[in-house]
């Protein structure tokens, strides 16, 4: 929890003597509150008022590093129990299972299938982040190749699954300076395998049955000089595993520190669309990782729709630079479309033109990235604010006939729009997947 200028001031020694560049305690303490500097800037605070400073400052969820340079992925640091409160900070990781049962072969596809799992989305790249490697075999030497090939062939970061120390210890060793999150699944090893994650400097998924034996759990993970925790609470149905990851987010607000970590679940369900079910149940509440078995792009993409959309701004409007698009090789003789610059409005218009090969322009209108009945509900989207983009966007240089698709809902618009630009208005589609049969059937220029 952020502290206020006065709560650091109480902390700092108050001689005012100026080596830290500010003129006095309390300009320092207003700085470093706002975070635009560090407490090492001033050397005469005490270690105790040093350790009240760092551990008051730390916030209510750790921040844990899974991953290096590009594979590096950041989870945690959350400060909010509902979204519209404010926002979700960091997407849950999502880690696809791969077993080390496998034959090297399959292993290996699977692995690259895995780390092609990437789609756009609004204009947004979404994507599996982690290959979770998984030693149902029990075999060390099994675990580590198929750590070593499964981080190779997806070229993601791991997370290491094994209910055996030294099992973790050989593939955490394998993939060396690449950070990967080792999960120890036997609750009686978790203090063994925090030995192995501080020797190879990783984070640590650590499982207990039961959030008292967590919380009991975490102090001891620390104390062997590991901070980067994440905390499974023993649950593998849906609703135990939803309860307990509720209650973990609540009282690590409450800063009850022993579970103030980010959490990890699992799939566990066979039937693909329970998968999908139990996944975005799991990112809607409050899985930092989350591993599935779910590898066809089918079932993944609606999964990693559903992170897109949990951890959105949801008081930003998700938009577009209003302005006019093209779709593929325009001439004077290709259709207007006109739409608002709500993302998903124009993205939806935007897929369905390219499905269609008509190639098109495409005016997105500035509505302040409102939809299109929302913002001809608040008047933003009406004959003069699409008259006004149509002048502003020069169409009319580019294009030799004066006709403009306006969107099917808003058919109440035409005379305006024919009033107040001078060209001619045709209805359009009310959903965005007729414009394939619009264009071909009815855009005659
Ligand atoms: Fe105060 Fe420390 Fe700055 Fe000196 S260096 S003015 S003691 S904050």
């Amino acid at each position: 929890m952020a502290l206020s200028g006065l709560e650091i001031y109480k902390q700092l020694p108050k001689t005012n003597c100026k080596e830290c560049g500010f003129p006095t305690c309390l300009a320092f303490a207003m700085k470093m509150a706002a975070g635009q500097v560090g407490l090492d800037k001033c050397p005469h605070v005490t270690e105790e008022a040093k350790a009240n400073l760092e551990s008051a400052s730390r916030p209510p969820v750790q921040l844990v590093t899974i991953g290096t340079d590009a594979n590096e992925i950041k989870i945690g640091n959350e400060t909010q129990l509902y979204r519209h409160e404010e926002r979700f900070h960091r997407p849950t990781a999502v880690a696809v299972r791969v077993s080390d049962t496998l034959d090297e072969a399959a292993l290996a596809q699977r692995a690259e299938k895995i780390g092609c799992l990437s789609f756009e989305r609004v204009g947004t790249t979404i994507k599996v982040n982690l290959v979770a490697v998984d030693n149902e075999s029990g075999d060390p030497a099994k675990f580590e190749a198929a750590a070593k090939l499964a981080a190779e062939k997806s070229g993601l970061a791991c997370v290491l699954i094994s209910a055996r120390t030294a099992n973790l210890q050989k593939a955490a060793s394998a993939l060396s300076g690449q950070r990967p999150l080792l999960y120890i699944t036997d609750p009686a090893e978790a203090e063994a395998a925090a030995k192995v994650a501080k020797d190879e400097g990783c984070p640590l998924a650590v499982r207990a049955d039961g959030l008292d034996a967590l919380a009991e759990l975490t102090p001891k993970i620390t104390a062997a000089g590991v901070e980067e925790i994440v905390l499974d609470p023993g649950t593998r149905d849906m609703k135990s595993t939803l309860e307990a990851h509720t209650q973990i987010r609540r009282l690590a607000l409450k800063s009850f520190r022993p579970l103030g970590y980010p959490t990890i679940a699992s799939t566990t369900s066979d039937d693909p669309t329970m998968q999908a079910v139990e996944a975005s149940t799991y990112i809607a509440k409050y899985a930092g990782v989350l591993v599935i078995d779910a590898i066809e792009p089918w079932q993944v993409l609606p999964i990693l729709t559903t992170r897109q959309d949990i951890y959105i701004d949801p008081q930003k409007p998700v938009a577009v630079e209003p302005k006019l698009y093209t779709v593929g090789e325009v001439s004077d003789s290709s259709p207007l479309l006109v739409t608002t610059n709500f993302s998903l409005s124009y993205y939806s218009v935007e897929g369905e033109v390219e499905a269609s090969r008509v190639p098109s322009y495409i005016l997105s209108v500035d509505t302040e990235g409102t939809s299109v009945l929302t913002a001809w509900a608040s008047d933003k989207f009406n004959g003069e604010t699409i008259a006004a983009a149509m002048k502003k966007s020069g169409v009319e240089e580019k294009v030799a006939h004066k006709k403009v698709v306006i969107p099917g809902f808003v058919a109440v618009l035409s005379a305006g729009v024919e009033d107040e630009s001078g060209w001619s208005v045709l209805i359009g589609p009310k959903e965005a997947s007729g414009i394939p049969t619009f264009l071909k059937n009815q855009w005659k220029p």
